[in-house]
């Protein structure tokens, strides 16, 4: 039984996902239950007394079908992704570096010269800054305030949601594209057909559509629970982002892992037939399947998410008795996730720092009175601990901040939560 699920759009509300985002099949079995997580992004300003605000439960499902890992609700977009959305993907370095690598893989692999590239979410314009400085003309579709930031530094931008109107915009005013991107917002749009369809009704006909999205295999291996939130409305294994393509008749024909937001995976994808698919799919394939069962691997998982949760819980407690001041370090979307389940307020962090200029800085973490600060205050303060909230980046942050002056020790949440002296990292 097929069905199609509601559209959550322009309602204000949010949907139950009682059948399969893909593939419409109600058989979901529920994977995990992080309880009812505020938006991610509304963040209050210091010294505002807390007003109402939604919270959104947030339970992972697993298609018995199609094997996509999704999320039960799915909220209003306009709730999520508000004009002013904060997110630049121009700030993180390893998102730079991710996109120039794309550029570059993608011209050696196709043989690219000079063709149209378009790129879905292109957020500051920062993925295709890369194509335009090669040669090619380039097309975004972004339907945040971003979009000006990119139109300003020359990245041709029009602001809008993506869907079938913005499509026959982009063919109308640019032409069909040779690929189309579509980096980290592959998992957060709902009525992912019509999304599909609108890439195809742009790329031309040997056209490439290549789409990263946060890796399943990496989101189970590492633990990072904290990438589940209501932005992130699939889960993506290759196996299930090919389920998907392939009923919009393209072919997966080369993928690999990637290291960005902790764990990614970069999927090209061409019409049936059009291109060759290279061995890297079935490797890839085939190393899923060698992990076990999904659904067993979804169970363990589960359970190491309650103990891991309980761990830091008997971490924390150690250090707090000992009277230990504890500051976060960055307030990445995935914090709230992490910082609202365990349970976290004001009187376990004193605060989070964020990088100078952040549009965080000023505000409470969300749901709860955590204030985010400038990170100067780290150095100054010289709290005994920092704990990581952008943990999955520690390696490249510890050596950083040592090198800055901070004396103090370092927590690592996730995947097991662990402390770290300043004097072993350098
Ligand atoms: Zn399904």
């Amino acid at each position: 039984m097929t069905q199609q699920l509601a559209r959550t759009a322009g309602t204000g509300g949010s949907v139950v996902v009682d059948c399969c985002q893909v593939c419409g099949a109600a058989d979901l079995e529920s994977v995990l239950f992080l309880g009812y997580l505020p938006p991610v992004n509304q963040m209050r300003p210091i010294g505002q007394r807390p007003h109402e605000q939604p919270a959104y439960p947030a339970e992972l499902l697993q298609c018995r079908r199609c094997q996509l890992v999704q999320l039960g609700l799915i909220v209003d977009p306009a709730i999520l992704f508000p004009p002013e959305y904060p997110y630049t993907s121009g700030t993180t370095r390893i998102l730079r570096e991710n996109f120039a690598e794309l550029q570059r893989e993608s011209t050696a692999i196709l043989g690219l010269r000079s063709e149209l590239v378009v790129d879905v979410g292109s957020n500051d314009g920062t993925l295709l800054e890369n194509f335009r400085a090669a040669g090619h003309p380039v097309c975004g579709v972004e339907p945040t305030l971003m979009a000006n930031l990119a139109n300003e530094r020359g990245v041709r931008t029009i602001m809008s949601f993506f869907g079938p109107p913005a499509a026959s915009r982009v063919v109308a005013e640019c032409g069909r594209a040779h690929v189309v991107t579509a980096t980290n917002v592959f998992a957060h749009i709902e009525g992912i057909h019509e999304i599909v369809d609108s890439v195809l009704a742009i790329l031309d006909d040997d056209g490439v559509f290549i789409t990263e999205s946060h890796y399943l295999m990496a989101l189970i291996e590492t633990l990072q629970y904290d990438t589940i939130y209501h932005e992130h409305l699939r889960h993506y294994s290759l196996g299930s982002i090919a389920y998907l393509l392939n009923m919009h008749g393209l072919e997966v024909i080369h993928a690999r892992r990637i290291p960005t937001h902790g764990g990614s995976i970069r999927v090209y994808a061409s019409r049936r037939g059009a291109r060759k698919a290279l061995a890297t799919v079935d490797e890839l394939l085939a190393e899923e399947r060698d992990a076990g069962e999904l659904a067993d691997r979804l169970t363990a998982f589960r359970r190491r998410v309650a103990k891991s949760k309980v761990a830091l819980h008997a971490l924390l407690r150690d250090l707090l008795e000992k009277g230990s001041r504890i500051y976060g370090v960055g307030a990445p979307s995935r914090a709230s996730t992490l910082i609202n389940y365990v349970g976290l307020d004001r009187e376990i962090l004193d605060c989070v720092v964020e990088v100078k200029g952040s549009y965080k800085v000023g505000k409470y973490m969300p749901g709860t009175l955590i204030p985010v600060v400038d990170e100067a205050r780290l150095f100054e303060d010289q709290p005994e601990y920092a704990r990581f909230l952008s943990w999955h980046i520690a390696d490249e942050l510890i050596p950083k901040l040592t090198a800055r002056g901070f004396t103090g020790g370092y927590i690592v949440p996730l995947p097991e939560p662990r402390v770290v002296r300043s004097a072993e990292s350098s």
